[in-house]
């Protein structure tokens, strides 16, 4: 028999926001210290085939939302040996604008979507800009592009992209918003995506402002410890302390980090 699938995971690195804490929490932080955001895409690597996760966004929607591009996505993937133009695989946790830009980089990919997710992004909801602020049209229309083009696999809840990777519907900061489970050596990783922004999301339950669903990001944070066999395989979605915690790529610190291998805490 075949010994199962087993994965590399890196996150890279392509973007950064400086911002205060009280941007980061919904009723404020009471320190309203320096808390900057990173922003990644995730390659998950193994079994000859390499999924990315998430496509992050250019310089020019950088320049729009104020954000600043430290390596483009590509650069990025390049950086350790990915072609995007090779890329079959992409999953999108969800359809905000850090997370599915850059839609022209993988010509050849499938992409994996919640139901829910498309559902939200394209129906009534639209119609609050309360809740637009986080989607860009020219996103989601290239989304809609794609599903008529034969290339967007929908799921619903729970599912298999391939083998030892898995997407699980979480959503609550965006309605169909899912995380990764991926079989790695040290056991199951969970790239938590905006499941949770920061370490502090989940370990202190606290919840990101922008939200569709406050109960269901809480209930999220359930999903994530089940998922995952303690918090040291539980990766969130914008904290710089991923860089910190677990080992650059050699010659790359501060931009591309292992997650396959175990993070140092700090104690
Ligand atoms: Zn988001
Ligand atoms: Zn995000």
């Amino acid at each position: 028999m075949r010994a199962e699938p087993v994965y590399e995971i890196y996150a890279i690195r392509y973007a950064h926001h400086d911002r205060r804490a009280s941007e980061n929490f919904i009723s404020g932080d009471p320190h309203d210290l320096p808390q900057p955001l990173d922003y990644f895409v995730w390659a998950i690597v193994g079994a000859g085939s390499c999924i990315v996760v998430d496509t992050g966004f250019d310089d020019a929607m950088a320049r729009k939302r104020n954000r600043t591009v430290v390596k483009p996505v590509g650069e990025g993937l390049k950086a350790i040996g990915i072609d995007p133009d090779a890329v079959e695989s992409v999953i999108v946790t969800h359809l905000h604008y850090d997370h599915c830009g850059n839609y022209e980089l993988f010509p050849r990919a499938r992409y994996h979507l919640q139901d829910g997710e498309m559902d939200y992004a394209t129906g009534r909801c639209m119609c609050h800009s309360h809740l637009r602020v986080p989607f860009e049209v020219e996103d989601v229309t290239a989304m809609v592009r794609k599903v008529f083009a034969g290339r967007v696999t929908f799921h619903n809840g729970e599912s298999e992209v391939v083998p030892g990777v898995t997407v699980h519907k979480i959503g609550g900061h965006s309605r169909g918003l899912q995380c990764v489970r991926v079989r790695t050596q040290r056991g199951p990783v969970v790239l938590a995506s905006d499941a949770s922004h920061l370490y502090q999301h989940f370990e202190e339950k606290r919840v990101f402002p922008i939200v569709y669903n406050v109960g269901d990001v809480l209930e999220g944070y359930a999903t994530l410890n089940k998922l995952a066999l303690d918090r040291k395989h539980i990766v969130p979605g914008h904290d710089p302390l991923v860089l910190e915690r677990y080992p650059a790529r050699p010659g790359f610190k501060g931009w591309i980090a292992r997650l396959d291998v175990d993070p140092e805490e700090p104690s």
